[in-house]
């Protein structure tokens, strides 16, 4: 049940039960497309009549087309209709401490163009570099329609309505701007949004793979860091002031490793994939400085080595993943406790070894959750996307048409 919130609120007009209904149809269709305006109104519980008025609107308004008929038992054959994503295009772009990533996609995800080079940390430096980049990736891949927006995600704290970056500790950004600049720099609407969230939101709001997304789930992104987005309700959790659920900085233990935000003992200095390299090297990163984490990233060994290793039968290499995994788990069991999701998304390099280390993650899943069914809470792993923040970035653009409109 939720309460209306008196202070913050958009009264209903005539048009909103109109505008509340198209959405339904809008998601309907994403869900089960191809799909005859006959089985819309079946589904959507409407007369025929009412789906074709709906039907033509988001014909109207770009956003879905009819495409080839269908098979009918008896009588004329239906035409069949589709959310049109092909020809709509947006530009995504992931930042992460080692790497930047730029990807031209249409609003299905698929890639037209992907760059990645050396991140840019100084801010006006970063925002005319990605600005020419973005400008070149247009005028070469975009259609007569053009590009319709950037998504960037960012890992770090984000205030999504101003589009500062409030808190970014791998890039060393606390409170700056960056949505304005790159939009007077591209001429292009842009979305900041943090990176865990951001992947959220593409499981959310674009992923047709199941029918029945649950309406409560938490999703973990292990990589350079531990990015985590939480749904309670079909609603992305974003807090007072757009911490909720940074479970990546609970502390494990106080006198734990020092970890990118500054203190120690988070989780994400137990699981990151520095956290699993250092094990398997001996680095010790109880006394590094911030500074020096850094550095010690940029090393041309990567967590997809270690794995192959760990494969060929390098013993110490197999320990180093499954002492992350058993972190992974009792960090997971926090995240059950506080949240009780239906399931969990697990996503990042690391879950390329499943095979090799769920029985770890399990078992510290169990461990500590305060319930046997908490314990078994469903981890799904592994994104069949190859970049899974780059898709994040583009949902940005692409799925707030999904998103259900704001009343009460
Ligand atoms: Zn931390």
């Amino acid at each position: 049940m939720r309460k209306i919130n008196t202070r913050d609120f958009r009264v209903a007009t005539r048009s909103t039960s109109r505008e509340i209904n198209r959405r339904i149809a809008l998601n309907v269709i994403h869900e089960h497309q191809p799909i005859s305006r006959a089985e819309l109104a079946r589904r959507m519980k409407v007369t025929r009549g009412v789906a074709g008025v709906l039907v033509q609107e988001l014909i109207d308004q770009d956003l879905i087309y009819e495409g080839a008929t269908g098979e009918a038992a008896f009588g004329r054959k239906p035409t069949l209709l589709h959310i049109k994503s092909h020809d709509r295009l947006a530009v995504a772009v992931d930042i992460r401490f080692s790497k930047t990533y730029v990807m031209v996609c249409d609003f299905s995800g698929r890639q037209l163009a992907v760059e990645a080079y050396d991140t840019i940390f100084s801010m006006p430096e970063l925002v005319r570099d990605l600005g020419q980049r973005i400008r070149r990736l247009a005028k070469a891949h975009g259609t007569k329609a053009g590009i319709e927006g950037v998504g960037v995600a960012v890992p770090g704290m984000v205030d999504q309505s101003t589009g500062r970056v409030l808190n970014a500790p791998a890039l060393g950004w606390r409170d700056v701007e960056l949505r304005k600049p790159l939009a007077v720099a591209t001429g292009l609407p842009v979305e900041i949004e943090n990176s865990g969230r951001a992947c959220t939101l593409a499981l959310l709001l674009l992923e047709r793979s199941e029918a029945a997304r649950p309406q409560n789930f938490v999703y973990v992104g292990v990589s350079d860091g531990v990015g985590v987005g939480v749904v309670v309700n079909g609603e992305l959790l974003r807090g007072a002031d757009h911490i909720a659920g940074e479970f990546a900085h609970v502390p494990l233990d106080l006198e734990g490793p020092r970890c990118m935000c500054g203190a120690t003992g988070c989780w994400e200095a137990y699981i990151s994939n520095l956290a699993t390299l250092s094990r398997y090297f001996g680095w010790n990163l109880y006394k590094l400085s911030p500074n020096k984490l850094n550095s010690r990233k940029n090393g041309s060994f990567t967590v997809p080595d270690l794995i192959t290793r760990a494969r060929q039968g390098d013993a110490k290499a197999l320990a180093a993943i499954q002492a992350t995994a058993r972190f992974l788990g009792l960090g997971l069991a926090t995240i059950v406790n506080v949240i009780n999701p239906e399931c969990i998304y697990l996503d990042g390099e690391i879950t390329a070894a499943w095979d090799l280390i769920s029985k770890d993650v399990v078992d510290g899943l169990a461990e500590r959750a305060l319930t046997h069914k908490g314990g078994r809470t469903p981890i799904k792993v592994g994104s069949t996307q190859e970049y899974p923040r780059l898709r994040g970035a583009a949902a940005l653009i692409a799925a707030p048409t999904f998103a259900a409109p704001r009343v009460a």
